[in-house]
């Protein structure tokens, strides 16, 4: 028979705002239970530098800083739990998460599960992932050393990325589809410095170019001109945004049109006993700080509504 179990409190992801939201509910006396597919740290954890984290030591990578946050919330006796939560039931008092493993019955639900990056949606995207094609420069970038490099987006993601890899690489091309960033202003400034770093404004990728099974280089035009440029590189780096993970909760949970949790105010869904909190939800700006904040708010909504609840139940 399938082993049921029962909690408090299930957290769903394991990034910022889910190590936060699990730090205050075990601090609040609840007995949190963190669900996360991969490991703790979620985009934190593949971010070279935070410089924007108040307090905290820039030296110190993303990695470091998320480490710290999970040891913190496991020290004040949140459990993980290591699998992908496949969907989540509302059945009134109770709520049901379903992993591949099991499932798991609990009072109370925080969604953390952040988000993603958008692919370009060109041919050969899938195929060439890993092999010259990566969403991820601080995972992917040593893998270039010394080469030359594509990366794609104008938002502050794109801007990062093409510092770190500017460092470790022969040549980066930024390739924009407008002529003015999207990213903070301070990006404008460093990027400008950035001696081996070619700005492609007003271009769009139309194909990426194979050999022997991996990237070779990629096919530009430009939006205005429709000009046609192709640029040989080993890697081609894609910070076109990001995408929530919310599928798995799509059946019980309302989502904007681009898939966010649809929150009000802070932390509450429409769904009595279910939050949502960091990059998930709908949220005029995702950081770490507003990420972590939000989790300290979701945290603090569920103890009162399970105080509620035990107030209900005991009539
Ligand atoms: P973003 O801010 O949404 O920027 C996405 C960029 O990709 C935009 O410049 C956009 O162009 C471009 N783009 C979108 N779709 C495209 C397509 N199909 N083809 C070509 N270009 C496309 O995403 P992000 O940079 O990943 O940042 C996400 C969030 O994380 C933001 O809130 C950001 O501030 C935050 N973040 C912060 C830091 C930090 O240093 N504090 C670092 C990383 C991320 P348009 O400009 O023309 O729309």
């Amino acid at each position: 028979m399938e082993d049921i179990k029962l909690f408090d409190v299930a957290v769903i992801g394991a990034g910022p705002a889910g190590l936060t939201a699990a730090l205050y509910a075990a601090r609040a006396g609840l007995k949190p239970v963190v669900f996360e597919r991969i490991s703790p740290g979620g985009q934190l954890a593949q971010t070279e530098h935070v410089e924007n984290y108040p307090g905290y030591n820039v030296n110190t990578s993303g990695f470091d800083l998320a480490m710290i946050m999970a040891d913190q919330a496991f020290s004040f006796g949140a459990k993980l739990v290591s699998e992908e939560v496949a969907s989540l039931e509302d059945m009134g008092n109770m709520k049901v998460v379903r992993t591949a493993f099991g499932t798991y019955w609990t009072k109370a639900v925080i969604v953390a599960t952040g988000a993603r990056p958008k692919k370009l949606g060109l041919p050969l995207e899938d195929e060439l992932t890993g092999k010259g094609i990566s969403y991820c420069a601080t995972c992917d970038g040593n893998f270039f050393r010394g080469k030359d490099v594509v990366v794609i987006g104008g938002g502050d993601t794109a801007a990062a990325d093409a510092i770190y890899l500017s460092r470790i690489c022969n040549k980066v091309y930024l390739v924009h589809r407008r002529d003015k960033l999207r990213a903070t202003p301070i990006y404008h400034d460093r990027l400008k410095e950035v001696p081996n770093l070619e700005f492609c404004w007003n271009s769009v990728a139309t194909s990426l170019l194979e050999e022997n099974g991996r990237l070779s280089g990629i096919q530009l035009a430009d939006v205005k001109t429709k000009a046609q440029r192709q640029i040989n590189a080993s890697a081609v780096f894609i910070a076109v945004g990001m995408a929530p993970n919310s599928e798995a909760f799509s059946s019980v949970l309302p989502l904007s049109p681009e898939g966010y949790v649809l929150t009000e105010g802070t932390a509450k869904t429409p769904v009595p006993g279910i939050f949502a909190a960091g990059d998930v939800r709908t949220t005029p700006l995702r950081q770490v700080v507003t990420a972590v904040a939000d989790g300290a708010l979701a945290a603090q909504a569920a103890a009162e509504y399970l105080d509620e609840l035990a107030d209900i139940e005991s009539e």
